[in-house]
C-alpha cells in the first residue's frame, strides 16, 4: 500500500533539528522576559470573520492564502494565517485592553496557502510581540530594540537591515492612493499582473510589489512622506531619533507599506541579504485602529512577527549556532549480564534522583557486552556505567569514560557512585 506522507509545505521538525529550535525559542523566551513581556496563548481555529475584518479583505492573505473551511455546523473557520487579530481577539474577550497596558508574546503555527519554496511554507512559525494602550513613539522604540537585540543575542545582527518608515494615518493613504493612481493609471500595462489588479482595489499594494518592472516605474512616482501630516511625521523623528540615541542603525524606505491593512504611522521590516528572496526574516508595526475595527475602544497598539523558519535558516547559513546547541547525554548505563533489567532500571533511577540536571540513558533492550558497548559509543554519552555481575557482586560498578582516554576506567562502590560521576561530571 502507498505511504501516506504530509502535506506538501507543512514540515516535520526531526530530532537533528529540535534542539535549535528549543535554543531559539528559549533565547528569545528569555530576552522577552527581561522586557517583562507576558506570554498569551490562543486558538489555532478561529471565525473566518476575524481575518477578513483585521487584514482586509484585499490583501493576499485573505484574499488567496486562508486556510477556510466550514465546520460540521456551518460556520466557517480559519486556521490562523498571523498572530495579531487572534490577540486583539483574545485580549478584548478577557478585558486585557480595560484602562491598562499590556505587553504580550506568542509562539507558535500559523498557515498560509503559498507556494512552497525555501523560507516560505504553509505552516510556518512565528514569534509576535503585541503592545497595547501606548501611543507614544518611545514604545515602537522598544519593540523595535526587543527584536534588535534578539539579532544581537543570536549573533547575526551583521547580517540584517533594519528598514523603517512612517505610512501615516488612512487619511494621509487615500490621498496618496489618489496620487499614486493616478501616476500609474497611465502605465498600467508596464504592471505586472498583480499590481494591474491592485490598481483598483490598493494602489498602496503596489509599492510592495516584487516585480523589477514595477519597482522601475515607481522611481519617478509621488514620495509617500509629502503626504504624511505633521503630527504623524513628529513622530516618527521621535521614534528616529530615539533609535540613534540607542545606537540602533536603521535604513529609512518610503516604499515600505507591509501587505496587511491594518498598518499606521510606523512599520519596518529586518531584511537579510543571506536567504535569497524570502529575505524578510521579521516586520511589524503601528496598528492604532485595529482594536476598535474588531468591536472594541480604540486602543493604541504595535508589534511584529518574526518567520522562526527564516531565522533558524540564517543561524544555519550563518553557523552561528553555538557548539553546545547539539549537547549529548552524560551517562549512558548498562548492566549486560542482568537478563531481569531490574538492576538497570533501578540503578539508572538513582542516578536520576542523586543527579538531576545529569542527562542519563538507559541501556534498555538487552543485548551482548559487545553491542551494548556500541550503543554507548553511538549514544554520544561522555561517561558510561558497567553493571556487570562480577561488580555487582561486590557492590561495585564500572565507570569508563567514552571521550577522553586519558581518564582511567574505574571500578567504585555504588554508594560512592554519584559523587564519582559528579566529579567527573564537573571537569
Ligand atoms: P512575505 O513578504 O515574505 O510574504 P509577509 O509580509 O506575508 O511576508 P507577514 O505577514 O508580515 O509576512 O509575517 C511576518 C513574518 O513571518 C515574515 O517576515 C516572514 O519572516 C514570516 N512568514 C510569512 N509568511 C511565511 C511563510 N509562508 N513561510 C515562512 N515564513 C513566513
Ligand atoms: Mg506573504
Amino acid at each position: 500500500m502507498a505511504k501516506i506522507t504530509a502535506i506538501r509545505g507543512m514540515n516535520d521538525n526531526l530530532p537533528a533539528q529540535t534542539p535549535r529550535w528549543q535554543y531559539l525559542e528559549s533565547t528569545l523566551a528569555r530576552i522577552l522576559n527581561s522586557y517583562n513581556y507576558q506570554e498569551i496563548r490562543f486558538p489555532i481555529l478561529e471565525r473566518t470573520e476575524l481575518f477578513k475584518r483585521s487584514i482586509g479583505e484585499v490583501t493576499d492573505i485573505v484574499e488567496k492564502e486562508m486556510y477556510t473551511f466550514d465546520d460540521r455546523n456551518g460556520e466557517s473557520l480559519t486556521l490562523r494565517p498571523e498572530g495579531t487579530a487572534c490577540c486583539v481577539r483574545a485580549c478584548e474577550e478577557h478585558g486585557l485592553l480595560y484602562n491598562q497596558t499590556q505587553r504580550l508574546w506568542y509562539m507558535g503555527p500559523m498557515f498560509r496557502y503559498e507556494r512552497p519554496q525555501k523560507g516560505r511554507l504553509r505552516q510556518f512559525h512565528q514569534l509576535g510581540v503585541e503592545s497595547f494602550g501606548m501611543a507614544g513613539p518611545d514604545i515602537d522604540a522598544e519593540v523595535i530594540l526587543v527584536s534588535a537585540r534578539f539579532w544581537r543575542e543570536l549573533g547575526v545582527s551583521e547580517h540584517l537591515t533594519l528598514q523603517l518608515n512612517t505610512i501615516g494615518t488612512s487619511e494621509n493613504r487615500r490621498e496618496y492612493g489618489q496620487a499614486l493612481l493616478a501616476y500609474l493609471l497611465p502605465l498600467k500595462d508596464q504592471l505586472d499582473g498583480d499590481s494591474q489588479r491592485r490598481l483598483g482595489s490598493n494602489p498602496l499594494r503596489i509599492l510592495d510589489s516584487k516585480d523589477p518592472q514595477t519597482q522601475a516605474l515607481l522611481e519617478n512616482a509621488p514620495a509617500l512622506h509629502d503626504f504624511i501630516s505633521d503630527e504623524s511625521m513628529q513622530h516618527f523623528k521621535q521614534l528616529c531619533a530615539m533609535l540613534d540615541a540607542c545606537g540602533q542603525s536603521y535604513v529609512i524606505n518610503q516604499r515600505l507599506v507591509r501587505g496587511l491593512d491594518y498598518y499606521c504611522h510606523t512599520v519596518f521590516e529586518w531584511v537579510t541579504d543571506q536567504l535569497g528572496a524570502q529575505g524578510t526574516v521579521c516586520a511589524g508595526g503601528r496598528y492604532d485602529g485595529l482594536v476598535e475595527q474588531l468591536g472594541g475602544r480604540s486602543t493604541p497598539a504595535v508589534g511584529f512577527a518574526m518567520g522562526i523558519e527564516r531565522a533558524t535558516l540564517l543561524l544555519e547559513t550563518l553557523d552561528a549556532y553555538p557548539a553546545t546547541v547539539d549537547a549529548q547525554p552524560d551517562i549512558f548505563v548498562m548492566a549486560p549480564d542482568d537478563k531481569s533489567g531490574i538492576e538497570l532500571i533501578s540503578l539508572v533511577e538513582a542516578i536520576r534522583n542523586g543527579l538531576p540536571n545529569v542527562q542519563c540513558v538507559a541501556c534498555c533492550g538487552g543485548g551482548s557486552f559487545k553491542s551494548q558497548m556500541k550503543r554507548a559509543d553511538k549514544s554520544g554519552a561522555r561517561f558510561a556505567v558497567i553493571a556487570g555481575q562480577r561488580e555487582l557482586d561486590q557492590g561495585c560498578v564500572v565507570v569508563k569514560s567514552m571521550r577522553d582516554a586519558s581518564i582511567e576506567q574505574r571500578t567504585v562502590k555504588k554508594t560512592e557512585l554519584l559523587e564519582t560521576l559528579q566529579a567527573l561530571l564537573a571537569d
